[in-house]
């Protein structure tokens, strides 16, 4: 699963370059080469022993649910999608990831549950330009 070619390790570490790598269908995380530690979203400098010789790495697309919360009042570009459900899924230990949940009824979600990342191919004029990604039963 690591991408370990020169491209990809000379990116930036940061917030938008994550959002490139979804655009490939990749999530991306990135881990400290001095002391292991691995940080999503992905951070310039490692916070727990202030290296800056970090590496990107690809991480599983399917983890399990923590926690969700279910939106009623929606912002106005997912209002069409409301009532819908935003969880945090846990890729990999410590590894989480904020997002909307669909393809399921709202009553069947359960915290631990698997989910998986899935992305959202079609462009909106109402939302940023960035990609999205979304979770769904894998
Ligand atoms: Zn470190």
């Amino acid at each position: 699963m690591s991408d370990t070619t020169a491209e990809t390790q000379n990116q930036p570490f940061t917030v938008e370059q994550f959002y490139k790598f979804i655009k490939d269908k990749k999530i991306m995380a990135v881990k400290c080469t001095k002391c292991g530690s691995t940080y999503l979203p992905p951070r310039p400098m490692c916070t727990n022993c202030l290296s800056k010789e970090l590496t990107w790495f690809e991480l599983e697309k399917t983890g399990k649910l923590v926690t969700y919360t279910v939106i009623y009042i929606a912002p106005v570009q997912f209002k069409d999608i409301a009532p819908y459900a935003y969880g945090i899924v846990e890729l990999r230990k410590g590894l989480r990831l904020p997002g909307i949940i669909k393809g399921i009824d709202l009553e069947k979600l359960e915290i631990g549950m698997d989910l998986t990342v899935d992305f959202d191919t079609e462009t909106s004029e109402t939302w940023p330009n960035w990609p999205k990604y979304y979770f769904r039963p894998p």
